[in-house]
């Protein structure tokens, strides 16, 4: 295949290339409410790539993203926390024939760690891009919660806007008993 950055011949869907020198990550935390939110990347370093998104084969990207980033993660996270943790992923919803959360928290399975896969689905799925914030209050995600009770539990999603899916979601997963230890996203954006 080739690499969807730099078009040259690559066994990955990112050349080693690209990811030793475009796509370094720059790892920043967020405080938004009681949450702390961890970011790999600011979405414009990213923005190139994310727009295979919405492609069939977008998949591959999300998934060598899932690889290079969330599962090294996850295994300096164990070195230094012994008790099991849950991962949950905001809103495992399949677009293009695939969930692109789903392909980040796929690469953080590993012993020690309990993967729950489309427990937390959106009700409400409007679209808030563009939308101002006034939008996204009247129009809350309105989550569904199916998975383990009174559990800690990372929270995964791949952008970080506003932060107020990520709150909503620590919400309603508390209702639930599950203590939201922080979140892990692949990207933030600052509107
Ligand atoms: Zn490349």
């Amino acid at each position: 295949m080739r690499c969807y950055s730099c078009g040259g011949l690559s066994f990955r869907a990112v050349c080693e290339t690209c990811k030793n020198t475009l796509f370094i990550p720059t790892t920043q935390t967020r405080r938004i409410g009681t949450l702390d939110v961890i970011s790999f990347y600011s979405y414009t370093t990213l923005e190139p790539l994310l727009l295979t998104k919405h492609k069939p084969e977008g998949w591959r990207i999300y998934r060598e993203l899932g690889r290079m980033l969330f599962r090294p993660f996850m295994q300096e996270f164990l070195e230094h926390d012994d008790g099991a943790v849950h991962v949950i992923g905001v809103d495992e919803n399949v677009h293009s024939g695939y969930s692109h959360v789903a392909q980040l928290t796929h690469a953080m399975k590993m012993s020690g760690v309990h993967v729950q896969h489309g427990v937390l689905r959106a009700r409400n799925r409007v679209n808030y891009s563009g939308k101002p914030l006034q939008y996204r209050l009247e129009n809350p995600r309105d989550f569904l919660y199916t998975g383990k009770t009174n559990i800690s539990a990372i929270l995964v999603d791949d952008i970080v806007t506003t932060g107020m899916t990520l709150q909503e979601a620590q919400k309603t997963l508390a209702n639930h008993g599950v203590d939201v230890l922080f979140a892990l996203t692949l990207a933030s954006a600052r509107e």
